[in-house]
């Protein structure tokens, strides 16, 4: 099922262990990931309610290559797909072990068009993305800021109340850390991770909190 954040915000959360699909309607019609593939009915019927179909997509933006965030993007054939050049680099070699596809039961590695550095902008009016590299979770892990819309998607980089994993392949604590305190820069209001629920509590103690719980475990 999609809910709806605003006239032009959709998020899909899925019902198992796949990521939020977040998706975006302006000028283009962009994706910010697509969860698992089993969940692939259920995230066109989805999108068919407010009615776009596979080839109304525009955009897959991704924030990382684990399986849990890509299952669905090859659904999309006439979409652009985006992500950042380290992981993307990855899922071109089929890498099983990087992409977690075991742990997730999913051998699905996607055609990437199109290769992210960080500082990228892209727009989908009325939203203008930035992509902001902040790697830990995965060494190309990215967030995508809309500093007029004061929205952080921000993958498995930044939940509420936690960061995501480093301990797996590509993962590192000390980079985590650093990207945690690059977001504390940016000002928004709304959270949009790739698990759990859009988070629109106060920001700034949000990210304190779970960089002081990062610190106390590490140093
Ligand atoms: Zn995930
Ligand atoms: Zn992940």
């Amino acid at each position: 099922m999609l809910h709806k954040l605003s006239n032009n915000l959709f998020v899909f959360y899925s019902p198992n262990l796949g990521s939020n699909v977040y998706v975006l309607v302006g000028k283009r019609i962009a994706l910010i990931d697509t969860s698992l593939k089993a969940n692939a009915e259920d995230l066109l019927d989805a999108l068919a309610s407010i009615g776009i179909e596979r080839k109304d997509v525009d955009l897959v933006l991704h924030t990382h290559a684990h399986a849990d965030h890509i299952g669905c993007t090859s659904l999309f054939e006439r979409a652009e797909k985006l992500m950042h050049e380290a992981d993307a680099k990855k899922l071109e070699l089929c890498d099983a072990r990087y992409t977690c596809s075991n742990l997730f039961s999913q051998e699905e590695y996607p055609k990437i068009d199109s290769l992210l550095k960080g500082n990228e902008t892209i727009d989908i009016k009325p939203f203008l993305l930035q992509v902001i590299h902040t790697p830990g979770h995965t060494a190309g892990s990215v967030c995508f800021y809309d500093e007029k819309n004061k929205l952080l998607f921000s993958g498995d980089t930044l939940f509420e109340n936690a960061c995501g994993r480093t301990d797996l392949p590509g993962g590192n604590e000390q980079q985590m850390v650093e990207s945690l305190h690059e977001l504390q820069y940016l000002k928004f209001d709304v959270l949009l991770p790739g698990h759990g629920l859009v988070f629109k509590g106060d920001q700034e103690e949000n990210l304190q909190a779970v960089l002081k719980t990062l610190k106390e475990k590490y140093y």
